[in-house]
């Protein structure tokens, strides 16, 4: 007898289904692509096979270096069992060179480097888009604490160190990058970790040589060889020895 496993969440890219053990949930990785609010929508086969090896990469990396994470080990080609956690309604953005949003909203030309790092704050929520929002508005509604934002700010931080290291060490400029954090419950106590994902799907990557995008950003500007640019990013790390079948299409 087989049951089917019951799904906990499906977002745009992803499926979280119920894990093996309580506490932990199995992150799955779809060949979905969105942009623009979910108005533009693709299929790019391979992209999952792609995103949950360099997540499992980079967030094994990060626990590495004392960045506690959600990641505990990736099970098959499009999965990874991950600890629940409670999700924080934030989208953290963190931003070394001006692209995107924040030069359309400041009127700075893309590729021109920010005076420091800069972190932003985006409310979840999918009907009203995203908007952007302060640590007033954070604490007033009662979506994070204020250490809350302190932990996630210098958590945001040392990834941004470190991941503009890594990458730069392979010919590639971390232009700025989103991540997602949760709570994990001990006792009477609550603990900030990363979670969700982090792929070229949620970062600007661009080739340090050229400037050429490696990222979502090849798919949201239309500018074609979406998969090709996130394999050369797997290949560049050194984590693509299991991947070649995948451009195939043969991976499902
Ligand atoms: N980002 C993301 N998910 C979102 C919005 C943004 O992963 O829902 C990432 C995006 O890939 C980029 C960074 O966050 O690396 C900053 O995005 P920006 O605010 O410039 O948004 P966009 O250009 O997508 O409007």
């Amino acid at each position: 007898m087989t049951t089917r496993r019951k799904k906990i969440y499906e977002g745009k890219a992803k499926i979280l289904y119920e894990g093996p053990e309580p506490g932990t949930l199995i992150q799955y990785f779809k060949d979905d692509a969105t942009a623009f609010n979910a108005q533009k929508k693709a299929i790019l086969e391979g992209k999952g096979v792609i995103n949950n090896r360099i997540s499992e990469y980079i967030m094994t990396r990060l626990n590495g270096i004392g960045v506690q994470n959600h990641f505990i080990r990736r099970l098959n080609l499009r999965e990874q069992l991950i600890k629940e956690v409670e999700i924080v309604p934030l989208e953290v953005v963190v931003r070394n060179i001006a692209a995107g949003s924040i030069a359309t909203r400041l009127g700075l030309t893309e590729g021109q480097p920010l005076p420091r790092s800069i972190i932003e704050f985006y409310y979840k929520d999918d009907k009203l888009g995203d908007p952007m929002v302060s640590e007033e508005h954070i604490t007033a509604f009662n979506w994070a604490a204020t250490q809350e934002i302190d932990d996630m700010m210098a958590m945001a931080l040392r990834v941004n160190d470190y991941l503009s290291g890594l990458f730069s060490g392979v010919g590639i400029t971390l232009v700025d990058f989103k991540v997602e954090f949760g709570r994990i419950y001990e006792g009477d106590f609550s603990r900030i970790i990363l979670a969700d994902e982090i792929s070229p799907d949620s970062c600007r990557l661009w080739d340090s040589a050229t400037n050429e995008k490696l990222d979502k950003d090849r798919f949201r500007r239309d500018l074609g060889n979406v998969i090709e640019s996130y394999t050369e990013v797997a290949r560049r790390l050194g984590i693509m020895k299991e991947m070649p079948t995948v451009i195939q299409g043969g991976v499902h």
